[in-house]
C-alpha cells in the first residue's frame, strides 16, 4: 500500500483544485482501499483506560465519540477545507445547520449583525426568529449596495452574513469591498458560498473570515443526502465552532459524509459543465424576449463583478415570465423534462417559483423588498445536452402563451 499523501495539508496545499477534490483527505486503513471508508460507528475502543483518559484530556490524537469526531467525516473536512484554502473545516448535518452553527457560537446578546437582504429563506428565518430571542439584532440591507454596508455598521456589530451569488435574485456581493469594510472594523464575514463552491469562488481569497455550505446542493451534487460545511482559521473554527458543535450536536452523519465525499471528486467537472448548459440555456430564453437574471450574461447590471470574483456564473439562474405568477405556474407545468424541484446542484436541471416555494415565509412585503417578482422563476441547469432542455423550454413558453 503506497503511503497516503491526502492528510498531510503541506502537500495538499500545494495540488491544485481539481486534484484536491479527488484526493484531499483521503486516509486510508491498513487494507489498502481506493475508495475512502465508511465508519459507520458511533464509538470507538481503547487500548487501556490511560489512553482514553489522555485523548479526553487532549494529549492523545484519535477518535472519541463520533459526535466528536469520525474518520469518514475528518476526510470530508480534509478536503473541503483543502479546496477553500481554509486552515480548518467542519461538516454539518444540514446547510442551515452550518449557518445557525456559524452564528449561535460566537455572538451574544447585545450583539448586532448585518444581512443581505436577499438570501436563503431560512437563513432570513434564523435572524428574524431565533437570533432576536436571544437579543441579537439585525440589519437587512440590499448586499449590491457598498455604502449600505457601511451606513448600517453600529458599534455592536459583530459579523456580516451574505450569499453571492444570492438565491434567487442572483444579486451579486462586491466581496473585496465587504469583507475588507468588515476587517477594518474587526467584524467577522460569513460568506454563504452554496451558489458557487470552491470551485467557482473562494471568498477567503478576498478576506473573507468564515466560508458556509449547503453541501446539499453542489457539492453532493445528485440529490441524495443533506450536509453543510463551515470552512474557517483553525482559531475560529476551535475557539467558537467546534465546542459548540461537539456540545450541541448538529453533526453530518458519516454515511452522508461519505456520499458527499464521494461527490466532491466530480464537482470541479460538474460545475464547470453546469456552468457552460445554463449559460446555453439563458441565452437561449433572452433571445425569446424573456428577462433573465444570470451573472455571467452581459445583461446583468454586475455581471462585469461577477466576472471579477468567479470562475463561472453557476448552475442557477432567475427569469420572468412576462405576464407573471399564473403564467410562471403555466411554464413549470408545461414542461416534460424539466423536474417542479425547489432543490438546486442537482445533476438534473430543476425549476421552481420561489414566490410560492423557498420564499414563501417571507410573506408579500419581504419579497417585494428582496426583488422577488410573482413572475419569477428559478432554474437550477443541470448535466444534460442543453440542446434538449432548450426544447423543452421552447415547448413549455409556447404552451404557457409567452
Ligand atoms: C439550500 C441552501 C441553504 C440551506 O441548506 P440545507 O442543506 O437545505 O439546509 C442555505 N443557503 C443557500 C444559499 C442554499 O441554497
Amino acid at each position: 500500500m503506497k503511503k497516503t499523501t491526502g492528510t498531510d495539508p503541506s502537500i495538499t496545499s500545494q495540488w491544485r483544485p481539481a486534484t484536491q477534490a479527488v484526493r484531499a483527505g483521503t486516509m486510508r486503513s491498513g487494507h489498502g482501499e481506493t475508495s475512502e471508508a465508511l465508519y459507520l460507528t458511533s464509538g470507538y475502543t481503547f487500548d487501556s483506560a490511560e489512553e482514553v483518559a489522555a485523548r479526553f484530556a487532549g494529549e492523545a490524537e484519535g477518535m472519541q465519540y463520533s459526535r466528536f469526531r469520525n474518520p469518514t467525516v475528518d476526510m470530508l473536512q480534509q478536503r473541503i477545507a483543502a479546496m477553500e484554502g481554509a486552515e480548518a473545516c467542519l461538516v454539518q448535518a444540514s446547510g442551515m445547520a452550518a449557518m445557525t452553527s456559524s452564528l449561535l457560537c460566537m455572538l451574544s446578546a447585545g450583539d448586532h449583525v448585518v444581512a443581505g437582504r436577499a438570501a436563503f429563506g431560512s437563513c432570513r428565518w434564523i435572524l428574524s426568529n431565533v437570533l432576536n430571542r436571544f437579543g441579537i439584532e439585525h440589519t437587512a440591507i440590499d448586499a449590491r449596495d457598498n455604502a449600505a454596508w457601511e451606513a448600517a455598521v453600529q458599534p455592536n456589530t459583530k459579523a456580516f452574513f451574505f450569499e453571492t451569488p444570492a438565491n434567487p435574485t442572483m444579486d451579486v456581493v462586491d466581496l473585496e469591498f465587504v469583507c475588507g469594510l468588515a476587517r477594518s472594523k474587526g467584524i467577522r464575514t460569513i460568506v454563504d458560498n452554496a451558489f458557487a463552491t470552491p470551485v467557482l469562488q473562494r471568498p477567503l481569497d478576498f478576506g473573507a473570515d468564515i466560508v458556509a455550505y449547503s453541501a446539499t446542493k453542489m457539492m453532493d451534487g445528485q440529490g441524495r443526502v443533506m450536509a453543510g460545511a463551515v470552512c474557517s482559521s483553525r482559531e475560529w473554527i476551535e475557539e467558537y465552532l467546534s465546542p459548540f458543535q461537539r456540545n450541541t450536536g448538529p453533526i453530518c452523519a458519516p454515511f452522508n459524509a461519505w456520499v458527499v465525499l464521494k461527490g466532491l471528486e466530480t464537482l470541479d467537472l460538474r460545475a464547470r459543465r453546469q456552468s457552460a448548459n445554463s449559460v446555453a440555456v439563458a441565452h437561449f430564453l433572452e433571445d425569446r424576449g424573456l428577462r433573465v437574471l444570470h451573472p455571467w450574461l452581459e445583461s446583468h447590471p454586475q455581471s462585469e463583478l461577477a466576472h471579477r470574483q468567479m470562475a463561472a456564473g453557476g448552475p442557477i439562474f432567475a427569469f420572468f415570465a412576462p405576464k407573471g405568477r399564473e403564467q410562471a405556474m403555466a411554464i413549470c407545468n408545461a414542461l416534460e423534462l424539466i423536474d417542479i424541484s425547489n432543490n438546486i446542484g442537482d445533476a438534473k436541471t430543476l425549476i421552481c417559483h420561489p414566490a410560492t416555494t423557498t420564499h414563501h415565509n417571507m410573506g408579500a412585503d419581504g419579497r417585494a423588498e428582496a426583488g422577488i417578482e410573482d413572475g419569477m422563476l428559478r432554474i437550477n441547469v443541470g448535466l444534460e445536452d442543453p440542446l434538449d432542455l432548450i426544447d423543452d423550454l421552447g415547448r413549455a413558453l409556447d404552451r404557457a402563451g409567452v
